[in-house]
């Protein structure tokens, strides 16, 4: 069984924040990705509420967008 990692969600503001990826959950385009921990509603804002990429409509009820850590090495 793979180890599962959950994302975390701008929940630790503790000095650790860690860089942020959000995705369409449609098309994977990436909306945002940066070492700022954002909120997807503000992402949602930003695109007017639509993928830049596919033109789906952004919900966030983790329906929309996903949110993921993103991976550094
Ligand atoms: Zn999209």
């Amino acid at each position: 069984m793979m180890m599962f990692i959950s994302p975390r969600l701008g929940a630790s503001l503790d000095g650790d924040a860690l860089p942020q990826k959000i995705v369409c959950r449609s098309c994977k385009e990436v909306l945002y990705e940066g070492e700022l921990l954002k909120s997807p509603q503000d992402v949602i804002k930003k695109y007017e509420g639509k993928c830049p990429k596919c033109k789906k409509e952004l919900k966030f009820s983790t329906e929309g967008v996903e949110v993921h850590p993103y991976n550094t090495k």
